[in-house]
């Protein structure tokens, strides 16, 4: 059976949000406090308003007034629309706030050296797929097994032809077939936009630099100590002061589980350049020397940067080499330094503390993963609350399934670098020799070499937890993990069932139903009753 996401039509604005089912909230959360103003505490304080504040649960955003946020992160999965959606918030209202355009997928240039495979997109997925996926992966099993048939993905799905064509997946009305995108967004905006909604809903908002947690005899946390005097009581605390980790990690000791071995990235430099008037409709991901560059387009400008690992470069050359990549390298726009720890906590929520964002853990920005974590963290955490179960067996439970999320994503990130075939950089080689790899991961790249098709047991979720087959297909083929092009045979029965010019001509027909993607964002149109739909995984 395939794995699907069903989007439900449920966007109405002028709906009350309510709690999804009779609720059994414990008579013991009545103050929650959320320490942190970035993505993670006011997507968190959304959330849990949603269904909480109406059963008299009093909701604080506690920030500090000294700490900025970490203000990059501008692009999302697919999942964002389903968190604005939850919240009866329409498009045409947040995304000209924040500056936001549409993101079909993303292109990766220049990991792979394979010829013919220098770049590729990964598409989110659309209803369409369901009339090209089987020929894909029919074909890129046959091409594992040895045929000469083709099988790069981009030739196969409606989303890489919109990016290509700067196109918004937004189909006309009278087009069946909806998109699953994502979105690119100004993050500084976006923390404002939800800052504003959070408070219409009820959300206290308290500007304070909390310096330390007071534990009670059982070790939670009792109240917060406040430079400015301050001691705040709460019965749950949400820690969303980012890389800090101030209740969960400083206060709590809670164990945090590096990925250092698996990812080799620790830095980042972020540089805005100029937009005109096209806007594409994808992130572009581009291969340096040591790690990889992102080109973010928003209505108003792009966002630039370079993720790169300090062990194998300096940050001055890193910023070099960006600059170059950009044509900036005589130019004076400021670039800004960051950080990265990569990895996550043993226990997301431990004793009456729930650690959301970047205080939970970073998987590095590749596939812009982290808002995804935000949600599903925060909206399951709300679900235990509503079903009234804080026993030692619930955070067992959740912290069981949060790992295995965060699992599950870094070894997608871990198979970019991996199966690269650059030769250029001792960088890239140690990725390409790195043997420090999960046990799924292993079994699946070695279901995938011996050529016996990797697509059920991923659908089963065995392998691969994190992504769908549609990803994984599209990252191996995409990045010509075939024979060599001098070992192919000509196919053989049923290899060349497919002849590609029907999907030239079908994806040629559906392609005419999408408009230009400036067009769009200067008029976002509504959703519409059909965009309640299922997009198959596969
Ligand atoms: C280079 C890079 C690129 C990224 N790209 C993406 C992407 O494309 N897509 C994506 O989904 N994610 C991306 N991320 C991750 C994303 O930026 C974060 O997950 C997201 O912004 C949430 O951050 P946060 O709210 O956890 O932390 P922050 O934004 O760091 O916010 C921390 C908050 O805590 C407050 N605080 C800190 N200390 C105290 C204190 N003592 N008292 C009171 N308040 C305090 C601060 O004032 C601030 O409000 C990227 C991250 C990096 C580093």
């Amino acid at each position: 059976m395939s794995v699907t996401a069903t989007l439900y039509n449920n966007c109405d604005a002028n709906a009350a949000p309510r709690p999804s089912r009779r609720s059994a909230l414990p008579s013991t959360v009545r103050r929650i406090v959320i320490v942190g103003g970035g993505s993670a505490g006011w997507m968190t304080a959304l959330t849990l308003a949603r269904s909480l504040i109406e059963q008299g649960v009093e909701i604080t955003v506690v920030e500090s007034p000294a700490v900025g946020i970490i203000g990059v992160g501008e692009g999302s999965t697919p999942w964002l629309r389903g968190f604005f959606d939850s919240l009866g918030i329409e498009e045409s209202e947040w995304m000209p706030e924040c500056h936001a355009t549409y993101k079909c997928g993303i292109t990766f240039d220049r990991w792979s050296t394979k010829p013919g495979f220098e770049s590729y997109f990964h598409p989110f997925a659309s209803m369409l797929d369901n009339l090209t996926m089987t020929q894909f992966v029919h074909n890129t099993d046959a091409r594992v097994n040895g045929a000469d048939v083709y099988a790069h993905p981009d030739r196969f799905f409606i989303a890489s032809r919109l990016a290509a064509k700067h196109l918004a997946p937004k189909p006309a009305e009278n087009f069946p077939f909806d998109i699953w995108h994502g979105y690119h967004f100004d993050s500084v905006l976006l923390g404002r936009y939800l800052h504003k909604k959070a408070v219409e809903r009820g959300v206290r908002y308290v500007t304070a630099h909390v310096t330390h947690a007071k534990l009670d005899e059982q070790g939670a946390i009792a109240s917060l100590a406040s430079k400015e005097g301050l001691d705040i009581g709460g019965d749950l605390f949400v820690d969303c002061t980012g890389f800090a980790g101030l209740l969960i990690t400083q206060a709590l000791k809670t164990p945090f589980v590096s990925f250092a071995e698996n990812l080799f990235n620790d830095a980042a430099i972020a540089m805005p350049t100029p937009i005109g008037r096209t806007v594409p409709s994808e992130t572009v991901s581009t291969a340096l020397k040591h790690g990889w560059a992102w080109k973010i387009p928003l209505t108003q400008r792009f966002g630039n940067g370079y993720v790169y690992s300090t062990q194998f470069c300096t940050p001055d050359a890193a910023e070099t080499e960006l600059r170059e990549h950009l044509g900036l390298l005589e130019s004076d726009t400021p670039a800004r330094h960051l950080k990265m720890k990569i990895g996550r906590v043993t226990k997301h929520w431990n004793k009456n503390c729930l650690a959301v964002g970047l205080s939970q853990g970073f998987i590095e920005p590749l596939e812009a993963t982290a808002l995804l974590f935000i949600q599903q963290t925060a909206a399951v955490f709300a679900d235990f609350l509503q079903r009234g179960d804080l026993s030692e067996a619930a955070h067992e439970k959740f912290n069981a399934q949060v790992n295995e999320h965060f699992e599950g994503t870094r070894d997608y990130i871990v198979t970019h670098y991996k199966t690269n075939s650059r030769t250029d950089t001792d960088y890239w080689r140690a990725n390409a020799a790195n043997l420090n790899l999960s046990g799924p991961l292993k079994d699946l790249l070695s279901l995938w070499m011996s050529g016996k098709g990797i697509a059920p047991p991923v659908r089963q979720q065995s392998l691969g937890k994190g992504y769908p087959v549609f990803s994984w297909y599209s990252i191996m083929a995409g990045m010509g993990i075939f024979p060599d092009p001098a070992a192919l045979r000509a196919p053989q029965g049923k290899e060349a069932a497919y002849r590609l010019g029907d999907i030239d001509d079908l994806l040629d027909r559906s392609e005419l139903n999408y408009r230009d993607h400036r067009e769009v964002l200067g008029n976002i149109p509504p959703r519409r009753k059909s965009d309640s739909l299922q997009v198959y995984f596969w």
